[in-house]
């Protein structure tokens, strides 16, 4: 028996060469494609100008790698998350956030995470794959679907900031998101995207090679190496100022966004945000402070409003752009991982 491809791997070329193997016109190949991504079809039989005999051919020689929403949950601020299976039987999430003008996707790239961030609930999680290009891209449709359902608001903006970390698997993000931009039920551009690292020197450099336009966030958490290390284990491997600099080198047109989760006691204090100040002098940047969010085995908890709020007018009196975030979906296991460990 012949074993199937999946067919959302295959690009236009080798496509048009499958299609030649059995005798069939090139301009079907793009009939196919368009289905595919602009139509986010995941069924043969839906494709309505394709003859039956090639649809047969395709049932027999390729699969469509889908996912399905297991279940979905809402937050009382809205806020909705999704549980998406694989076609093999591994589970991820992705979440809606609305807001009066917006519905943004996030959305997640891996399955389970490598990097295994302290304060995490995907981080606890066994790294299992990497997503496809079709799974990140129907994670969009799924969640854009959830978000006319609920909200009647198409998705406006995406952020690549749920289970994984996407420049650990950049060929597949990027090739995702530029089916996303194909979709026809959304108007997702480049600068409606953003994509959250935990800072990859090579990779940032990279992703700025391939697409500048988009928004990058990075994931800092401590101005100082060793309580970085601490919290993110791969940072051993890459010092803050080699980060920085390849910020610096880096053609992104928009500023970078420093994303800080602040924990009590551990990244809080007054020569915290003096470190952070150096930091983010260095480059174009605007900062969102996040409280942390409680997680399962996790002994870190947030500081107050109080010192949060002291912590942002600091960055602020430098006229820095310093955002508090809220937590959303706290009540619905908002952090990204806590839904989906339920089910490994
Ligand atoms: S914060 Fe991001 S990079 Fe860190 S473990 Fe969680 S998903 Fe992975």
């Amino acid at each position: 028996m012949i074993e199937k491809q999946n067919i959302r791997a295959l690009n236009e070329e080798e496509l048009i060469k499958w299609l030649a193997n059995y005798g069939e016109k090139k301009y079907r190949a793009n009939q196919i494609l368009r289905w595919l991504w602009v139509k986010g079809e995941t069924s043969f039989n839906k494709m309505t100008d394709i003859p039956k005999t090639l649809i047969r051919k395709l049932e027999e020689s390729f699969f469509i790698d889908c996912i399905t929403i297991e279940k979905y949950i809402q937050s009382y601020d809205s806020t909705v998350k999704a549980l998406f299976k694989t076609y093999d039987n591994f589970f991820f999430e992705g979440v809606v956030i609305p807001d009066e003008k917006r519905a943004t996707a996030c959305i997640s790239t891996q399955i389970g995470c490598p990097i295994k961030c302290k304060f995490c609930a995907t981080g606890q999680l066994k790294f299992q794959r990497n997503l496809t290009v079709g799974e990140i891209f129907q994670q969009v449709v799924e969640l854009n679907n959830l978000s006319v359902l609920l909200f009647n608001k198409v998705i406006t903006n995406v952020v690549v900031m749920g289970m994984g970390e996407p420049l650990l698997n950049l060929t597949n993000t990027i090739g995702a998101l530029e089916k996303i931009k194909m979709y026809d039920k959304i108007n997702i551009t480049d600068r409606k995207i953003t994509i959250s690292t935990i800072g990859l020197p090579d990779k940032i450099l990279e992703l700025s090679r391939i697409n500048n336009n988009i928004k990058i966030a990075w994931s800092l958490h401590s101005p100082f190496q060793t309580i970085r290390e601490s919290l993110i284990p791969i940072a051993k491997k890459y010092s803050i100022q080699d980060i920085i600099q390849a910020f610096k080198v880096s053609k992104f047109k928009q500023p970078i966004t420093i994303e800080y989760v602040l924990i009590e006691n551990v990244n809080d204090s007054e020569n915290d945000v003096k470190e952070l100040i150096k930091i983010a002098s260095q480059f174009r940047c605007k900062i969102n402070l996040i409280p942390f969010n409680k997680i399962e085995n996790c002994d870190f908890t947030s500081p107050s409003l109080l010192k949060i709020k002291t912590f942002q007018q600091k960055l602020v009196e430098k006229n820095f752009i310093a955002i508090i975030r809220k937590s959303k979906g706290t009540d619905i296991n908002g952090s990204c991982g806590q839904l989906a460990n339920k089910f490994y």
